[in-house]
This record gives C-alpha cells, structure tokens and sequence, in this order.
C-alpha cells in the first residue's frame, strides 16, 4: 500500500488531485470498498456521489457486459445506436414540461455544463447567465467561469453574474431560514434585476437546487419556485445543474421535483450511469438543437455507457431506491442531529435525503468555520473505517452521502463511526501531523 501510495505522488499529476487521506482501493462491493490491506471501508461519499447503486450491482455489470459484446462502441457523433436513443427517449419522458425536448451526451458534469455555456448566448441571443456565488458547476473553463465556489471562482467568468446564495445559516441579512430566503430574493429580484444589470441582456439562470460542494445547503422552501416566477417573468431560461443530486440522490429523480419546478433543461451527470463515463442535458428542443455539431466529444454518449444509464434507472425503480433514500436519509439526519445536541462543535445539520451536510465550527456561539477539525474528524473516520470528505466554501462542512442502497445496519455503524471520530479528535487522540500531505480543497 505505501508503495503505491509513494508511485501516486510520483507519477500521477497533482493537477488532478483532491485528497484527504492515503488510501488505496483494491476492489469494491456493495457500500464497501476494500483497501489494499484488506480492510473493508464503508463509502459514504459514493465515489463522489458516482455510487448511488454501489459497487459491482450484478445488473450494471450484466447490461455493461452483454453491450461490450454486442457493440463496444460507436461514436454518437456519426453513428446510431439502440441504447443511446432509447435512454435519449428515457430521459426526455421523464422530464417534466409541456414542450417537445431532446438529450444531449458528454463524458463529465462538466463538459455538459460547457455546452449550456456555449449555447445559452446563441439560442437566446443575450450573453449574460446569472449562477449563485458558492456554485460548482465544473472544471472546464464556461463550467469553471459559471461556479461561485472560492476554489473556482477567482478568474474567469466576465459574462457570468453571481448573486448571493440563501445560505440561512451564515446570512448576513437574516439567520432565520424563511427570512434568509426573502431577502436574497428580494436583493436578486430588485437590485441585480431592477438597478444592477438589465434582465433583457441574461440568457439564463443556472442553479444548483441544492448547494453541494458550496457546503450542501438546501434552498429555504418556496425558493427555488421564486426563481422560477422571476425567469418566466423575465424570459430568463432557467437551467438546473442536477449533476450530483440527480438520479434519486435528495429522494425524488431530478432534485426539482420537491417544488414542482419545470427548468427548460436539465444538467445531469455523475451517478447516471453508475461509473461509466456519461453526461446529458435535457430540455427544450429548439435548445438542444441550436446548432449542429456545437459541442460534441468523439467518445461523449458511448452505448456502453448509456446501456449502464438505462440499467441504473431499471435498478432505482425495481430496488425502490427513492423510498430507500428518503428512509435512510431521515435515521442519517435524526442522528447526526443527536450528535449536534452533544458536541459543541457541530454548528448545523442539513440535508435532504442521502446527501447530509454536517457543519464543523469552533463553537456554536461564533459559528466560526474549523476547516482544520473537519480535515481531521474526516481522517479519523477513515482510519475507523468510513469514508467522507469535507465540502463548503470554508472547507468545513463533513459531506455524508453513501450510495442510495444503504442499509440501517450501515447507516448505524457511520454513525457511531463518526461520534467515535468526533471524540478522538476533540479528546487530541490524533496526531495533526498526518494531514501534511493532504490538502483536501487547499482553501
Ligand atoms: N455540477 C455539480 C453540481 C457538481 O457537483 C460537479 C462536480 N462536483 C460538476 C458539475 C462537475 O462534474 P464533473 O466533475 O463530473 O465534471
């Protein structure tokens, strides 16, 4: 283990790297990754949200297997096939709105992300896209220039307007949540709209419904319905980033559907097919066909991959993995609140379904971000066998968020992982030192 542990520093570029401890996984199954030296690690971080059916599911492996015997590729670009129309068609009828849609596919979150950024100013013939600062849209560079996150957001984006995410818990115009919601509406609706920018020069408006990497914060209720009033009012696309809550994550398919929003197009990405390389957006037709040959990657949409998509959705609806979601994800959050009733340290809790933010502070009084006492619980855990990493724009925010096939057993056993974690690491039974060579978001 070590010594690949060293051969990665060595040889595999840093440039890639978001690290918060040394492991190395050998195989994986279930909720359980396996390390090179034999122990098993229970996944509540899904591979980064990738895992929502777990590791080596028979079914991705059988529809993954019998497409790589059929037809291991075909380049979307230039030539049909079966499984790529049909979860095109898949998709689109699972989209709400009364319009005609169509899907494009890509490789990453990102390079779907990309292509909203490219066609937005040609279908809508305004070049200006609004997104909320602590937004991660993606690493390319319109991806990169639309994010908000501290990370990302530094040098680009001229055509991109950032506005103020309802983010009750450090508000600075209210803490109360429904309050909190008002006012960042309110600020987005009568100064960005009303005096700062004219709403005739925005093409759209892309949101996350809930920010993940920004600190996994939930919008207040009837926030996002706002949002919607406010596009339609002003003939503003509204486009939802679902890359990493879509596919069941918050317990519905699409993230949006908790407020009966209808987004003209759909970003998704990430879990869809179950570790495939694959993206999509969905949405409005004339959108999706602005220009021929816009945005197209010669292995983007492969069958391989979409045959594992149109398994992935074939094992949500049969495994009931959004009622498990919605189940699991109430006993995560009741006892992670416990947890907040015990420990000074824990400043919020917060979540919907299986993805969980649990925000790591000095005290609760000044609510001061602990980046450093997350890096460590997160460390801790790992060393006692489970898996999460740290997410927000201050780095502090313990993000749990296991595959969607999680049993009570195991969402018991993270539990008392994390507690045993918590109390190492306050009672000073880890040594600091160990975080040298893991920077974790470097912020
Ligand atoms: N959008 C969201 C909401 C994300 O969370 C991410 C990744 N964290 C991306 C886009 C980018 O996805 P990818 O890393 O697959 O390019």
């Amino acid at each position: 283990m070590k010594d690949l542990f060293k051969r990665d520093v060595a040889a595999v570029s840093n440039i890639m790297k978001l690290r918060f401890h040394p492991l190395v996984a050998k195989s994986a199954k279930g909720v359980y990754i396996e390390g090179e030296d034999g122990k098993q690690y229970l996944d509540f971080c899904s591979g980064w949200g990738v895992a929502n059916t777990g590791y080596a599911h028979p079914k991705i492996q059988k529809a993954i297997e019998e497409q790589l015997n059929k037809l291991s590729f075909a380049s979307t670009c230039s030539l049909i096939s079966e499984p790529v129309v049909r979860l095109a068609e898949e998709l689109i009828q699972r989209m709400p709105g009364d319009f005609e849609k169509k899907a494009w596919f890509g490789l990453s979150g990102s390079d779907a992300n990309e292509m909203i950024y490219k066609a937005i100013p040609i279908y809508t013939g305004k070049n200006k896209i609004i997104t909320f600062v602590g937004s991660y849209h993606g690493q390319t560079l319109g991806s990169y220039s639309m994010s908000g996150h501290p990370m990302l957001s530094k040098d680009y984006g001229a055509n991109v307007i950032k506005v103020p995410y309802p983010y009750s818990y450090r508000c600075p115009f209210s803490d109360k949540e429904d309050e909190c919601g008002q006012f960042c509406i309110k600020y987005f609706e009568d100064y960005i709209l009303g005096m700062a920018y004219s709403p005739d020069d925005i093409g759209a408006m892309v949101v996350e419904t809930m920010q993940c990497d920004g600190g996994d914060i939930p919008m207040p209720k009837g926030y996002l319905k706002a949002v919607e009033r406010i596009c339609r009012k002003h003939n503003i696309l509204l486009i939802v980033d679902d890359v990493k809550i879509g596919f069941g994550r918050t317990g519905d398919f699409f993230s949006f559907e908790y407020e009966g929003v209808c987004p003209d197009a759909v970003v998704l990405g990430k879990p869809i097919a179950s570790g495939q390389s694959l993206s999509a957006v969905v949405g409005r037709k004339e959108f999706l066909d602005v220009e021929t040959g816009l945005h197209l990657f010669t292995t983007g949409g492969s069958p391989v991959a979409c045959a594992a998509a149109l398994a992935t959705i074939e094992i949500i609806e049969s495994e009931k993995l959004l009622e498990n979601t919605k189940r699991m994800g109430e006993m995560l959050m009741s006892g992670l609140r416990a947890l907040m009733a015990e420990f000074g340290i824990i400043g919020d809790v917060r979540g919907r379904g299986l993805i969980i933010g649990v925000e790591i502070v000095e005290d609760k009084a000044s609510k001061k971000p602990a980046p450093r006492l997350a890096q460590m619980i997160s460390y801790r855990a790992y060393e006692l066998g489970l898996l999460f990493y740290t997410v927000g724009i201050y780095s502090n925010v313990l993000e749990l968020m296991p595959p969607l096939i999680i049993s009570e057993d195991d969402v018991g056993k993270a539990l008392s992982i994390i507690k045993e974690a918590i109390r190492d690491v306050l009672e000073g039974n880890f040594d600091e030192a160990k975080l040298e060579e893991f920077s974790g978001w470097g912020i």
